[in-house]
């Protein structure tokens, strides 16, 4: 592959210059990312260049299908990766065991990120009981986006599992992307899966044997926290059981926004 060099720049655009290869500029939001050869990479390739060209890098998991086979490739190619796992502190209990029983076999590099106020009950305490049904946004920010906001101040690159095939909202991630964080400072965001559909990650995840989250057996395909995740009915996409009923489909970490909340 002829991707060599990575040059960061300072206007909030980052470069991957490919010596050797043909590219064209594209422009992704406020940063512009020559990262055509990267989308015609395969998912192995993209996490092998990052890992050669970021020391400050990280793989962000909830320990869904996706998330495990980006887990597979770098315990080959990095194996001590820092893995940062978001607690919010509304997992289900088996995401919990399961993250547990993973962490162990692969010996993973596993970091947990918590919000400001730690726990469940320190949250109700400040904002009153179920701020996930009143104001999912800032619950997610408190628990997901600022938790993960402090931590890639430590990073250059983070690794993320979003596929296209997810949702409409995912339909046409790029395999690179620039991402500012509240101090200024850029960080790249790297989906190496982004082309990949959901039969490509369960023929991987059978041909390797790799075990599955256990909610998956009882009709759920995207989990989350579990005040606001649902099994999905046939047809609907594996997002569709996310925040239902509430005009929301992220939790903010893709995009790393943040909006003004009052307590
Ligand atoms: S997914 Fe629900 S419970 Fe989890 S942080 Fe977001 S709003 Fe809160």
């Amino acid at each position: 592959m002829a991707l060599q060099t990575w040059v960061f720049r300072s206007n909030r655009s980052l470069e991957v210059e490919l010596l050797g290869g043909k590219f064209r500029d594209r422009r992704i939001g406020s940063g512009e990312v020559l990262s055509e050869e990267l989308e015609r990479a395969d998912a192995r390739e993209v996490l092998e260049w990052v890992s050669a060209h970021v020391k400050r890098l990280a793989v962000t998991t909830s320990f869904q299908s996706s998330g495990l086979v980006i887990l597979h490739m770098l315990r080959a190619i990095r194996p001590d990766v820092p893995v940062l796992f978001l607690n919010t502190g509304f997992h289900f209990p088996e995401t919990l065991a399961f993250r547990e029983r993973m962490t162990k076999e692969w010996d993973l590099n596993l970091i947990e990120l918590r919000g400001d106020h730690g726990s469940p009950e320190r949250q109700a305490a400040i904002y009153g009981p179920a701020l996930y049904e009143r104001r999912p946004d800032q619950c997610c920010t408190i628990n997901k986006v600022e938790p993960l906001q402090r931590a890639l101040e430590g990073y250059d690159a983070w690794i993320s599992g979003l596929r296209r095939d997810q949702s409409a909202a995912r339909s046409e991630i790029p395999a690179v992307t620039p991402q500012t964080l509240p101090s200024g400072r850029d960080v790249v965001k790297v989906h190496p899966l982004a082309a990949w559909t959901k039969s490509d990650i369960n023929a991987y995840l059978s041909e390797h044997d790799i075990p599955t989250h256990p909610l998956l057996e009882r009709g759920f395909a995207s989990i989350g926290c579990r005040p606001c995740t649902r099994p999905v009915r046939r047809g609907e996409d594996d997002r569709a059981g996310r925040w239902d009923g509430v005009d929301k489909t992220e939790c903010g970490i893709h995009s790393l926004e943040t909006g003004e909340f009052v307590p």
